[in-house]
């Protein structure tokens, strides 16, 4: 199949690129660069271009003759959405609504779209999630996908094309290999930042909040290992039609609290991570477990990093070798 990347170039978009890639489909990654890196794409065709470019877009498709998409692109920081919700507005519901018009343009008739579970906020109520938790979500960034989320269903049934939505756990983790990671600037999220007190390149670490219905007090999440998602990634395309309407939750069922993760990094590194209790960031819910059934059952998915230490045993081995990130690689 030849499958359009947008976001190709990113952490989770340019590892579900090189998957698919290595499992003999064609790919084209189509990325603003903004966030990501033209190393991560392992000599894959990029287009350096933005998702609000709907003409780009779609003459991008036409001539790759592109029969899926794979919609990564997108901005992401729970924290910064809370701050600046017109960002999260135009990036991920007018940006894909430009995607989807380019789609209609191009005749591209299937869609994976890289949705998250906080569109489930409070739902779950400490429990794992499957697909038929209420979507209650709690911050812009959550608002701004399950718009987006019903916004790709009213188009596939107007316009006529199939789509899966894969809502994400917390993605984490890095290529066993060590040349292919997680890199934002600023980071924000909690391992690379982990990782980066181990490397004497922050002082310390802040707990965002202690004071959650949590044994420890801080919050859960399910970390998933990105190379995990990037396979979901490949068994969902293959299994989408023009006709289906699907979505699964991609996490690995278990949770971890911000503390467990410290102390795995902790292990990983062999450095003790300095960490300060702060005030809760907003928009975090509590916990956010996947009840990853539905995509096992359906498409036959089986992760291969249970285990937290492993996946941070990866990321660790990335922060080294990387510990600027892609500078230099490209
Ligand atoms: N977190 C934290 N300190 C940090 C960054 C994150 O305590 O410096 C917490 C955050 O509040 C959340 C968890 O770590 O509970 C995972 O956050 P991250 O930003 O990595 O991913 P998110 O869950 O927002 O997708």
């Amino acid at each position: 199949m030849r499958i359009l990347i947008t976001g190709g170039a990113g952490y989770v978009g340019s590892a579900a690129l090189r998957h698919i890639k290595a499992a003999g489909h064609e790919v084209l990654a189509y990325d603003n660069l903004s966030e990501g890196h033209a190393a991560s794409v392992d000599g894959a065709p990029l287009v350096v271009g933005d998702i609000a470019d709907t003409g780009l877009l779609t003459q991008t498709m036409q001539e790759f003759e592109a029969e899926a998409v794979m919609h990564f692109a997108a901005s992401t920081n729970v924290g910064e959405s809370t701050v600046d919700p017109d960002l999260y507005y135009r990036n991920n519901v007018e940006g894909t609504r430009s995607v989807l018009n380019a789609m209609r343009g191009a005749g591209v008739r299937r869609l994976l779209f890289s949705s998250t579970c906080s569109t489930y906020g409070f739902a779950g109520a400490g429990k794992p999630m499957d697909e038929n938790t209420p979507q209650i979500p709690m911050n812009p960034y959550a608002c701004s996908k399950m718009a987006v989320e019903w916004m790709i269903r009213d188009f596939a049934d107007a316009y006529g094309f199939g789509f899966t939505l894969l809502r994400y756990f917390n993605a984490s983790g890095a290529c066993p290999s060590g040349r292919f990671g997680e890199a934002h600037n600023p980071e924000t999220h909690l391992i690379p930042l982990i990782f980066q007190v181990a490397l004497g390149q922050r002082d310390g670490i802040k707990i965002f909040g202690t004071d959650y219905d949590t044994p420890d007090g801080t919050c859960i999440r399910d970390y998933v290992h990105v190379d995990d998602l990037a396979s979901a990634h490949l068994l969902a395309i293959e299994a989408t039609e023009a006709e289906t309407r699907a979505a699964y939750n991609i996490g690995t069922g278990r949770g971890y609290s911000v503390k467990e993760v410290i102390a795995a990094c902790e292990a990983a590194c062999g450095h003790p991570i300095a960490a300060q209790e702060a005030p809760r960031r907003a928009g975090d819910p509590d916990v956010l477990v996947a009840a990853p059934a539905k995509i096992k059952a359906e498409l036959g998915w089986a992760p291969k990093y249970q285990s937290l230490s492993e996946i941070v045993e990866t990321a660790w081995a990335w922060h080294q070798a990387h510990s600027n990130g892609y500078t230099g690689a490209e």
